[in-house]
């Protein structure tokens, strides 16, 4: 606790309150808190406990019961953001009254560092599986009715399996179900459903028995993390975004979250590395948006290509970026987000560094 009142001040360490009508319990969390939103708020109820997890800051608190009875599993999670309240409103299954909220579970209204919290996992059924390229395929996952949980922009989660008898886990980084026109796909509960592309290894431990799972069956989901912040994005007039091969998963939601968001936003351009002109991952679709919205200009560059092949050659270079990597005005906001594997993410920070460009300039996607 003391190590937890160093870190943070005591003001700031929320509560939490309850209180019932005939039909439903609603729990309440004092976050004080004024930017409280969505994103921040990971609950999961089941007819006998509740699970809600509330992001302060770098601080995670936690509220973990055995309910008293039972509740339906269709909680409503409702968020003042401005004064930080966060509540629970479950519906009760037999119209009792309740004495108590129920047993704590474990580490039950706890506050302490992000990292220190024990992910939590719960299990997602597979809607669908299509492919994208040869070896890399879209998963569309589905939320238990019971789950409140936003995937934040530029951040991942943990996909688990039990593999051979050991609990394997991975992080994936969640996209959009397509890149061109996504608030087209009219679906009543759409944050329900988490998109995944994924690389299938065939030496690989852990995607290839993903590919063996079918529509119908069940996967384990983590709560999301990641370092990556809307705010970086504030007043950014150039956004340069270096992805190698599935590096390209956390700049689909970047890239849709920035053009339909940032006033500030004068051009997005996005270099994309890939051995073959068969591994591009949605190159029709970064076609077009190209199209639909001038400010965005889409590079691809082929590490292997064929003899025919008309564009950009060879892997990240400093010539390449010196190149690519400029300013639409002289001094304009910058920030370049790279992405990929960890050789050609050091070899990508080294050539921008040499140009000029770490700090505040530079974002990179990593666990
Ligand atoms: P692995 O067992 O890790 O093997 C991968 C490849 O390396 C195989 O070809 C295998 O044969 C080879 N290999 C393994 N060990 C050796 C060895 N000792 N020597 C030589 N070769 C070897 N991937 C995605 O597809 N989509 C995503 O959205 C995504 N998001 C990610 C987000 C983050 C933050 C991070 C860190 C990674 C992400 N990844 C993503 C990668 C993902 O987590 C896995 O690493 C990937 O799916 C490979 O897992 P695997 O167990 O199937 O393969
Ligand atoms: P890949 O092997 O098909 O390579 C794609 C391109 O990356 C190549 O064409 C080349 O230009 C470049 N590249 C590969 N190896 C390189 C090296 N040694 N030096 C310089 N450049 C190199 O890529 P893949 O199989 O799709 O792998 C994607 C990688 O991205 C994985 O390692 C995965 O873990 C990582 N990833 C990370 C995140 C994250 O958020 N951190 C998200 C998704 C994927």
């Amino acid at each position: 606790k003391k190590k937890v009142l160093d870190d943070c001040s005591k003001e700031i360490i929320p509560s939490y309150d309850w209180f019932q009508t005939e039909d439903s319990v609603t729990v309440v969390i004092y976050t004080k808190q004024k930017d409280m939103n969505s994103e921040l708020v990971i609950a999961d109820v089941q007819e006998h406990t509740l699970r809600g997890e509330i992001i302060v800051k770098d601080f995670s608190y936690l509220i973990h019961v055995e309910l008293s009875y039972e509740v339906y599993e269709d909680m409503i999670v409702q968020i003042s953001e401005k004064v930080g309240k966060v509540e629970f409103v479950l519906k009760k299954k037999e119209n009792l009254s309740w004495k108590k909220l129920g047993q704590p579970l474990k580490s039950h209204n706890s506050f302490v560092k992000c990292t220190d919290r024990d992910l939590y996992y719960r299990k997602c059924k597979l809607l669908s599986k299509t492919n994208v390229s040869h070896d890399t395929r879209l998963f569309c996952v589905e939320l238990p009715p019971g789950t409140h949980l936003q995937v934040p922009v530029g951040h991942h989660l943990y996909l688990k399996q039990t593999i051979t008898g050991t609990e394997i886990v991975k992080p994936y980084t969640p996209v959009l179900s397509c890149l061109v026109s996504p608030f087209k796909i009219p679906s009543s509960n759409y944050k329900a459903q988490i998109f995944f592309m994924i690389k299938i290894y065939p030496g690989g431990l852990f995607t290839p028995v993903l590919d063996t799972l079918q529509i119908g069956d069940y996967i384990s989901l983590s709560n999301p993390e990641g370092i990556f912040k809307k705010s970086q994005l504030e007043d950014v007039e150039d956004l340069v975004l270096l992805a190698g091969g599935t590096g390209f998963t956390p700049m689909v939601k970047l890239l849709n979250y920035a053009l339909s968001n940032s006033a500030t936003l004068r051009a997005v351009k996005m270099m994309f590395f890939n051995k073959t002109e068969d591994d591009i991952l949605w190159k029709s679709q970064l076609e077009q948006l190209a199209l639909q919205d001038t400010r965005f200009d889409i590079q691809f560059v082929l590490s292997e290509p064929k003899k025919e092949w008309p564009g950009k050659q060879g892997k990240i270079s400093l010539s390449l970026l010196s190149e690519f990597v400029k300013r639409s005005k002289h001094e304009s906001k910058i920030l370049i987000c790279i992405c990929g594997p960890l050789p050609f993410m050091e070899q990508g920070i080294q050539f921008l560094q040499t140009l000029g460009h770490s700090g505040n300039d530079v974002h990179c996607f990593t666990t």
